[in-house]
């Protein structure tokens, strides 16, 4: 099986859209997307919402012999689909098509100007524009960015909600982890940590999703996490509760992270002095370089890095990857939690990150061998 037939064996919701002809000049040059749909391991409950499958969009582009592959899992958070991320992609096809790939950057200044939100929808395109002209140049994509494979550091596995019975399971299915990230934002949550302790003492890195209310209940639940053994607290109150989650940063014994608080890179400044770090997901903000801009500004400003993902197979979750000796934390287990992976890309070995040294992003069909 190649890797077109083994995309359409995985896709079950499909709507490919029919390569449009090729703006003159342009080439043997195509663009295409589809809907895959993503069957998770488990069915994966966090305070925003519980789900057997994720239908993710895949773009693919190809010129001049060569088909980069791009992938974006659209956010509910932000109203994102499936559909309207494959909409928003066919409406820039003529761009697409009719551009230079080489200038990726400039293609991608004007698809974030002509497409509002649809930032799924532009991680797919940046991502499969970066691992075209990564094969092209025959380089893996973090050489191109100059970093050290060795860097690369060691990934969380997240723990969804779930009753203790469930959450002890998925603790010891987790035994190759080294460190785990638990979600929690309800009323059960010391009864999820009291589950996970019970079966392990690794450290443990706590992702409330916004889904504390309170001010002063949040910075009692972080004082009891920190005696938990947590290294730190993601998005502990809703994104734009910015005076509540100041309050509790000038108070809180752990590191705070903002994830539902920053898409993009302005909104990086506003958040010093009420986060210590920001979680950057290329699905999120709209594709690697965006990611990358992210984390410099970022790091510029003395904020930790942290690179996390949406539920996603290996395409997006390796296109992070390349980009992961850069940051302090790594959240990319998103392939891990899905059962029908169509890629082979980024791999855990003894819970660290190993990068593929193949060009561009460097993936194989599931079934590929060297
Ligand atoms: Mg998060």
């Amino acid at each position: 099986m190649n890797r077109r037939d083994l995309f359409r064996a995985a896709a079950v919701a499909v709507a490919p859209a029919v390569a449009g002809p090729a703006v003159a000049g342009a080439g043997d040059t195509g663009f295409e997307t589809e809907i895959v749909r993503l069957k998770l391991r488990h069915t994966w409950t966090t305070v925003m919402s519980s789900s057997e499958y994720r239908d993710v969009l895949y773009a693919r582009y190809t010129r001049d012999g060569v088909t980069g592959h791009g992938e974006g899992a659209p956010i509910v958070r932000y109203k994102e689909d499936a559909k309207a991320a494959q909409a928003a992609l066919e409406s820039v096809r003529p761009l697409v098509l009719s551009s230079d790939p080489w200038e990726f950057e400039k293609l991608m200044a004007r698809v974030f100007h002509d497409v509002p939100g649809a930032n799924a929808a532009k991680a797919a395109l940046d991502i499969a524009l970066m691992d075209w002209a990564g094969q092209k140049l025959g380089v893996p994509l973090y050489r191109w960015f100059g970093l050290d494979p060795q860097d690369a550091p060691v990934t969380t596995f997240s723990i969804g909600i779930d009753n203790p019975a469930v959450t002890r399971d998925k603790v010891r299915e987790a035994a190759p982890y080294a460190v785990l990230k638990i979600k929690v934002g309800l009323d059960t949550d010391e009864a999820t940590i009291a589950a996970v302790r019970s079966v392990t003492d690794k450290p443990l890195r706590v992702d409330a999703n916004e889904g504390w209310t309170n001010k002063e209940t949040a910075l009692r639940k972080i004082e009891w996490l920190a005696k938990q053994g947590v290294e730190f607290v993601e998005q502990p109150m809703p994104a734009d509760r910015l005076d509540d989650i100041r309050w509790i940063h000038q108070r809180t014994p752990l590191p705070l992270i903002a994830d539902e608080s920053v898409l993009h890179p302005a909104d990086i400044p506003r958040l010093q002095g009420v986060f210590d770090g920001i979680n950057v997901k290329l699905d999120k903000c709209g594709g690697i370089m965006e990611a990358y801009r992210e984390i410099q500004i970022a790091k510029a400003l003395g904020m930790k890095t942290m690179l996390g993902c949406m539920i996603s197979s290996s395409c997006t979750v390796t296109a992070a990857a390349h980009l992961s000796p850069l940051v302090d934390y790594a959240d990319l287990d998103g392939n891990l939690l899905i059962a029908n992976d169509p890629w082979r890309g980024v791999i855990v070995e003894h819970g660290r990150l190993v990068l593929p040294d193949r060009p561009g992003l460097g993936l194989m069909a599931a079934n590929e061998h060297e």
